[in-house]
């Protein structure tokens, strides 16, 4: 896609610092890491996000996403990391070619863990019922 920033960079027109490549996947360390060694995993095929994926194409970008990040441990030495998809703006989404973060994690980066809080009353039934619902025929 002409105007997308990712795509550019899979063609060479933009510089990246390229970290794995095949047929189908292109993996670069993120300009602006939340920790050192931060890559991004991308189809070379161009979508807005995950779900418009092929699921050749997402299979590709999960399977260089477990190479990737057995690299990144041993080389910055992280004690985990956090996979992220941040799918459309609500979620934080800023570039619109699907990519997968890697995110080096050490035992005392102090990065803050999302928090959550329980269900009320029969809320999480009636949410389970419908996304069951709305897996009717998948
Ligand atoms: P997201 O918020 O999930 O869309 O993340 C987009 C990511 O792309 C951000 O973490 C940016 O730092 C990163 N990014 C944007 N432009 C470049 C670039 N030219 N090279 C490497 N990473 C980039
Ligand atoms: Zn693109």
């Amino acid at each position: 896609m002409e105007d997308c920033i990712f795509c550019k960079i899979i063609k060479g027109d933009i510089p990246s610092s390229k970290i794995y490549e095949n047929d189908k996947v292109y993996a670069f360390l993120d300009i602006s890491p939340v920790n050192k060694g931060h890559a991004l995993i991308v189809p070379k095929k161009h979508s807005k996000n995950m779900l418009e994926d092929d699921d050749d194409d997402l299979k590709a970008v999960i399977h260089a996403s477990k190479i990737v990040a057995k690299a990144i441990i041993m080389a910055v030495r992280a004690d985990g990391f956090n996979l992220g998809v941040n799918t459309n703006s609500a979620a934080g989404q800023v570039v619109f070619h699907t990519h997968f973060h890697i995110i080096p994690r050490f035992n005392d980066d102090g990065l803050k863990q999302w928090t959550g809080a329980p269900y009320e009353d029969n809320e999480m039934q009636s949410i389970q019922n419908k996304i069951l619902n709305s897996l009717i025929g998948e």
